[in-house]
C-alpha cells in the first residue's frame, strides 16, 4: 500500500522500528495509527473507533481516559517531576506505593523493588535469585528453570527464561544455565488419553527428573506465569502448582511468580497467586499496576530474601542494583491512584459479575467449526482455531488463519490478538461492561465466519 508522502503512515514507515512486527510486511502495509481513547475504545486517525479487546497489551485495565489518573500525574508533575531513590533518597509516592502493594500482596512478601517494565522486573527477579544464593553461601545455585510456551519479556535474562523460539533464534539466546520444563497446558501437551491428574503428576515428575539430572545444588529458581498469557492463554489444571511447589520447596529452589499480566484482578482475584495457592519468593507485576498510563513495574520480595540482602551489606556494601527511573514519582503517583480506583470501584466485584459472560461466551464458540478449544479465567481467555477438532490439528501456518481472524475482527471494529498456534486472545480492560463483552464476542464469531467462508 502506498501511503501519501507526508501521511503519518509514510512517516512511520520511514522512521519507527516496530516491536513484534514483521518489518518487511510493515514496509508494505504501514501502521494502524491510533489517535485517542475513550472508555474501552480507541480511535484511529481516520476517525474509526475500535473496542480494545486486548486492553492494548493485556494492560490498560481502566481503559483509555481515566481523569483521576491524569489528575494524579499532573499534581505530581507539578510537585516533583523527578527524583531518584538511590543512595538512601526517597519520596512520598515511592513509600506510599510500596506500602500499599505490600498491604495487598500475598503473605510473606515484605519489600518492593521498582523498575519500569515487566521484563526488567523479571530480570531483577533472576538477579536477586542469583544474589540471594550467593549471599547465603550457595553461589553455585545459578540455573533458572522456565517453561515451554512461557513469556517473561525481552531483556536478556527474561528472554532466556521465555519458552518461545522466536525470542531466542538469531539472538544467541537462551543464555547458558537457563533450563526448560514442560508447559501447564493440558489441551496442548497432554499425551493421548492422559487425564489432567496424570498430566499434573507427569509434569511434577519431569521437573523432579530435570532437577536430579542437573543437581539441585546448581538451581536457583523456577519462574512461571500463573496463567500463561502470550504463549496461548491457558489456565493450569487443578493441583498443578501444588505439585510443582512441593518439588521446589524440597530442593530449596526459589519460586518467581510472573504476575505481569495476571496481577490486579485479571483472573478474578487481586493476584492470581491467591487463586492458585502460590507462595512466591519473588512476584513481578507491571501493566495494570499503573493501568498502563505510565511505565512502572514492581518486584515484590520475600522476607527471607530481604533478610539475606540486609545481611549482605556487611560483606558487599551497597546493594548494587537499580535503574534511574525506579519508582519514578509521577509513575508511582499514578500507580497509587490506580490501586485506589480498583478499591473504590470494587474492580474485583465487577470482574466477578461480568467475567462469566466472557468465559461462557468464549466456550459457546465451541459450536463453531473452526474452534477446537475455548479457555480462560476472569477477564482473560482465548479460542484455538483448528482444522480438525478431534485430532487437534492446526491449519498450515502459511495460511495465517489466526492473523486472518484477527484482521477480520478488526474490520468488525474489535481489536483481538492472534497468537502463535492460531489462538485468538481476548483480554479487555477490566472496566468492560456486559454490552461491550457481547459486542466483542459477536465480532469474534463474525470474524470466525468470515475466515470460514474464505477457507471454503
Ligand atoms: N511477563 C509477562 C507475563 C508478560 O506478558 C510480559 C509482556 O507482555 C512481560 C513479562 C514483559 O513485560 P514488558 O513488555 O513490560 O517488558
Amino acid at each position: 500500500m502506498n501511503h501519501p508522502l507526508n501521511s503519518w503512515a509514510a512517516r512511520d514507515q520511514a522512521s519507527v522500528l516496530h516491536p513484534y512486527t514483521n518489518l518487511a510486511q510493515h514496509a508494505e502495509t504501514g501502521p494502524l495509527v491510533i489517535r485517542r481513547g475513550k472508555g474501552v475504545r480507541v480511535q484511529d486517525e481516520e476517525g474509526r473507533w475500535y473496542l480494545e479487546g486486548m486492553a492494548g497489551l493485556w494492560s490498560a485495565s481502566l481503559g483509555f481516559d481515566e481523569p483521576r489518573l491524569v489528575e494524579a500525574a499532573t499534581k505530581q508533575l507539578q510537585a516533583l517531576p523527578f527524583y531518584h531513590i538511590f543512595n538512601g533518597r526517597s519520596h512520598e509516592p515511592a513509600i506510599e506505593l510500596a506500602e500499599k502493594l505490600l498491604s495487598l500482596a500475598p503473605a510473606g512478601l515484605s519489600r518492593v523493588l521498582f523498575s519500569n517494565s515487566g521484563s526488567e522486573a523479571n530480570d531483577a527477579a533472576i538477579k536477586l535469585a542469583w544474589h540471594y544464593h550467593h549471599l547465603i553461601g550457595k553461589p553455585q545455585k545459578r540455573k533458572i528453570i522456565g517453561r515451554e510456551r512461557a513469556y517473561h519479556g525481552v531483556t536478556i535474562a527474561a528472554a532466556s527464561a521465555t519458552g518461545q523460539v522466536a525470542n531466542h533464534n538469531g539472538f544467541g539466546l537462551p543464555l547458558p544455565g537457563f533450563l526448560r520444563t514442560g508447559s501447564a497446558s493440558h489441551w496442548h501437551d497432554a499425551l493421548p488419553g492422559e487425564n489432567e491428574a496424570d498430566f499434573v503428576a507427569r509434569r511434577a515428575r519431569e521437573l523432579e527428573e530435570l532437577i536430579a539430572a542437573e543437581g539441585a545444588d546448581t538451581i536457583a529458581a523456577f519462574i512461571a506465569e500463573p496463567v500463561t498469557g502470550g504463549g496461548g492463554v491457558f489456565v493450569p489444571p487443578d493441583g498443578y502448582f501444588a505439585a510443582i511447589q512441593e518439588v521446589l520447596r524440597r530442593h530449596e529452589i526459589l519460586f518467581i511468580v510472573d504476575e505481569v499480566i495476571t496481577g490486579f484482578g485479571r483472573t478474578g482475584t487481586l493476584f492470581a497467586s491467591e487463586r492458585f495457592g502460590l507462595r512466591p519468593d519473588l512476584l513481578s507485576t507491571a501493566k495494570a499496576l499503573s493501568a498502563s498510563f505510565l511505565p512502572i513495574s514492581a518486584l515484590l520480595v520475600s522476607e527471607k530474601i530481604n533478610q539475606a540482602l540486609l545481611a549482605g551489606s556487611a560483606t558487599h556494601g551497597p546493594f548494587a542494583h537499580g535503574v534511574t527511573y525506579a519508582a519514578h514519582p509521577v509513575c508511582a503517583a499514578v500507580a497509587l491512584e490506580t490501586l485506589r480506583l480498583y478499591e473504590e470501584r470494587d474492580i474485583i466485584g465487577h470482574i466477578a459479575q461480568v467475567s462469566p459472560l466472557l468465559q461462557d461466551g468464549l466456550r459457546a464458540l465451541l459450536d463453531h467449526p473452526l474452534v477446537g478449544n475455548a479457555r480462560g479465567v476472569g477477564l482473560i481467555g482465548a479460542v484455538e482455531i483448528v482444522a480438525d477438532k478431534a485430532a487437534k490439528r492446526h491449519f498450515d501456518p502459511a495460511l495465517g488463519v489466526g492473523a486472518r481472524v484477527q484482521a477480520a475482527a478488526l474490520k468488525r471494529g474489535v481489536i483481538l490478538r492472534g497468537l502463535k498456534g492460531d489462538a485468538i486472545a481476548a483480554c479487555p480492560p477490566l472496566i468492560i461492561r456486559p454490552a461491550e463483552i457481547e459486542e466483542l464476542l459477536g465480532a469474534l464469531r463474525g470474524a470466525l465466519d468470515d475466515v470460514q467462508a474464505w477457507l471454503e
